[in-house]
């Protein structure tokens, strides 16, 4: 195989496989993500009650895959609330993912780590950011013993109301003020609420830590209306070097309450085989031309 021109190692997310965590469910994820040239498996957490982290963790590495854990809270425990009970069940929920990351092998965090993943209907009050604020600088102080790294999604307005654009989210690390907190963008979200896919990416610039690409309608990379090659671009111009990570959802593969919370309604694909070398090859593609134009 020709070197790439490339640094970033190439993932792709566990909903292309699978929609939950049972040793079956990411013993296949992980051959698939193997046989498909990926150099790592992200791993939402929302079914991480099921998961057998020692086995999944071996798993890893006997396929050499690195690990990114994922997830967003939930209404129930939710940081950026008022009512302080919900805060804690957040926190912990936190904490409890922190902890699988580090035994998974994993070095990154991310998500909607600071909100539920849903609709909210009222927008963030004072005291709810102050939570956030509060909960991801302990929670960061704690990854670092771990050598782990937290992500701030950049979500849309359907599905948080705490950060929906990169400046949102560049104020939200300034404010926890934890020098392992990065941000994390996704083609999808930015696609609804930023100006462009250009200038966020160079307004985050050296605090960009995660990167999920995504079709507009979260289906074949290709064939909806994103400016892919601008935002390839992008990545090339502030030097990032750091994952990108396929994501993609359908009816085909449904994941209990994650699904719902993201609105996947729609089949968009049956073969995740087929999608996943699709979506490697164009990013693959998209990297080798942006690093040699
Ligand atoms: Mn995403």
């Amino acid at each position: 195989m020709v070197e790439q021109p490339f640094l970033n190692p190439l993932g792709v997310h566990a909903l292309v496989w699978v929609g939950d965590t049972s040793p079956t469910s990411v013993n296949y994820a992980v051959t698939k993500t193997k046989e498909t040239g990926y150099d790592l498996l992200e791993l939402s957490l929302h079914d991480m009650t099921n998961l057998d982290v020692a086995a999944a963790r071996r798993r890893l590495a006997d396929a050499g895959l690195r690990v990114v854990c994922s997830r967003g809270l939930s209404f129930d425990a939710d940081i950026s609330s008022e009512d302080l009970a919900i805060v804690a069940r957040g926190e912990q929920m936190l904490h409890d993912s922190l902890q699988v990351t580090a035994e998974l092998g994993g070095d990154h965090l991310t998500g909607a780590l600071y909100s539920a993943l849903g609709k909210y209907p009222y927008a963030l009050n004072d005291a709810g950011r102050r939570n956030v604020v509060t909960v991801l600088g302990s929670l960061a102080r704690q990854a670092k013993n771990h050598g782990i790294t937290l992500g701030l999604e950049v979500c849309n307005r359907y599905e948080t109301n705490v950060v929906n654009t990169a400046q949102q989210a560049l104020a939200l690390a300034d404010d926890i003020g934890e020098d392992n907190v990065f941000l994390h963008l996704d083609t999808y979200h930015m696609n609804i609420e930023e100006d462009d896919l250009v200038r966020p990416v160079r307004e985050v610039g050296e605090r960009l830590g995660y990167v999920h690409i995504g079709e507009n309608h979260r289906g074949y990379l290709g064939s909806g209306h994103l400016d892919f090659t601008a935002f390839f671009h992008a990545l090339v111009d502030i030097n990032y070097t750091g994952p990108v990570t396929f994501e993609s959802f359908s009816s085909a593969v449904i994941a209990a309450e994650l699904s719902n919370n993201l609105a996947i309604w729609r089949n968009l694909w049956n073969d995740g085989e087929d999608l996943a070398r699709h979506a490697r090859s164009f990013i693959a593609n998209h990297l080798t031309a942006a690093n040699t134009s």
